[in-house]
């Protein structure tokens, strides 16, 4: 998300915070963006991976919308204790991928222990 009060004409990656900690963008935290600049960080996408894809559990209440792709699915999803937002199991699926293609960024995703 953006933090409020941001001029879009003049956004600093300081003014993109995760949708599912708030933590600000730097060049240490990549993100991942989701539909109408919704974000999650890899700290965030490292968690929800390893619960709804590793562990195949899930967290959010039925009825959910997912903040990156904005559907409510019925599949598993990750609920962010922080911020309340849920990632659907699609969409961590399918940023965990765009992240780990990346070479720049430098993350893998959780392996099984
Ligand atoms: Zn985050
Ligand atoms: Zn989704």
């Amino acid at each position: 998300m953006r933090k409020p009060g941001t001029d879009d004409d003049h956004a600093q990656m300081s003014d993109f915070l995760c949708d599912f900690c708030g933590s600000t963008w730097t060049d240490d935290l990549p993100m991942v963006e989701g539909h109408q600049g919704s974000l999650i960080c890899a700290r965030c996408l490292a968690v929800a991976y390893r619960q709804v894809i590793l562990a195949n559990d899930n967290s959010a209440p039925e009825g959910y919308s997912c903040a990156l792709c904005l559907l409510t699915k019925p599949e598993h999803a990750w609920l962010s204790p922080a911020t309340g937002a849920v990632a659907c199991r699609w969409c961590v699926n399918k940023s965990a991928d765009m992240l780990e293609k990346d070479p720049d960024m430098g993350w893998a995703k959780p392996r099984q222990p």
